[in-house]
């Protein structure tokens, strides 16, 4: 991801260099440069827009440096707008004071929730604490049975409905009834108090594409177990559509803060660039592969730095 977005900024920020001096002439021509290669990648028009208008305002106002050649100036404003839009400071998750701390995942189905649940987890035992992931996903054949091996696979335990009762029974974990997912979160919640787990990660139903019922189950779970993030989980590869997923999930649900799934991927990596503008919520962890450990808290510097090569 990310590779010809980086190619073309790069390149652009290059013809600069050698030059004393830059002219207006000389900025607007990287501006214009800079655009391209940001809607070529998928960054959607309204943060390019926005972007480009203080790289040019800021690199024309700029302050003659020591330090500092011109290009260098001009590398250093984009750099430091480019942390900007992918959210400045690094957003570490919010732990409740009094735990359990819940997480709820929400996002379109295939952009990662289950896969992530198990990341998260594995983190979390990394981080000391001692998470219990919760199958909300009713809705997806598999999709509890793929959150218990992923779970077994992190080494953290899945309260989960039996897919084979109606009033399911969830192994040492307690009972509760199948088919609502509303009641399966609300157990998973009072069973981690019950039993001393310190983080409760929900993983939700998604759908191919945003339904009214999908947010309305979303919503119902977040309501009964008032999470302390809601994170919303999506695929960097499906682009442009990121944002207004991102937008459906932000009035339909709400969020604290997303998840990037499938950095790993080709795409030309606007979703990542857009999406804390346009919903104005962080981008906390990033996932960029099958394996637990292809995972990692989110840091806009180090992004942005690995964007402009
Ligand atoms: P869910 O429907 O949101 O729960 O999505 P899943 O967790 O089932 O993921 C859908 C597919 O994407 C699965 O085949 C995962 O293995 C795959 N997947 C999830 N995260 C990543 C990632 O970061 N990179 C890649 N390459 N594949 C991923």
């Amino acid at each position: 991801m990310f590779d010809s977005l980086s190619d073309r900024l790069t390149g652009a920020l290059k013809d600069l260099r050698g030059k004393g001096r830059l002219s207006d002439a000389d900025i607007d021509r990287t501006a214009r440069e800079i655009r391209l290669a940001l809607l070529e990648a998928d960054v959607s028009l309204p943060v390019v827009r926005a972007f480009i208008a203080r790289i040019k305002e800021r690199a024309k106002g700029a302050e003659v440096s020591q330090a500092l050649n011109p290009a260098q100036q001009v590398v250093k404003i984009v750099n430091e707008e480019l942390v900007g839009i992918l959210g400045g400071e690094t957003r570490r998750v919010q732990f409740a004071k009094n735990p359990p701390t819940v997480i709820m995942l929400a996002g379109l189905q295939g952009a990662g929730k289950t896969t992530l649940a198990g990341k998260l987890g594995h983190w979390l035992k990394q981080q000391g604490h001692t998470p219990l992931l919760v199958a909300c996903d009713l809705q997806r054949p598999g999709a509890v049975s793929q959150l218990q091996i992923v779970g077994e696979r992190a080494g953290v335990p899945v309260f989960a409905p039996d897919p084979g009762t109606s009033i399911g029974q969830t192994g040492d974990l307690g009972t509760v009834s199948h088919g609502d997912p509303v009641a399966v979160a609300r157990a998973g919640v009072a069973e981690a108090r019950d039993h001393h787990y310190d983080v409760v990660v929900i993983d939700t139903a998604g759908r191919l594409g945003i339904d009214e019922e999908l947010m309305g189950q979303a919503s119902d779970i977040r309501e009964a177990t008032q999470p302390d993030e809601v994170l919303f989980v999506v695929d960097a590869m499906i682009g442009q559509d990121a944002v207004a997923t991102a937008e459906a999930f932000q009035s339909g649900v709400g969020f604290t803060g997303v998840v990037l799934t499938k950095l790993d991927g080709d795409a030309r990596g606007g979703a990542a660039l857009s999406v804390r503008e346009v919903t104005g919520q962080p981008i906390m962890f990033a996932s960029s592969g099958e394996k637990l450990e292809d995972f990692d808290v989110f840091h806009p510097d180090r992004m942005a730095s690995r964007i402009l090569g």
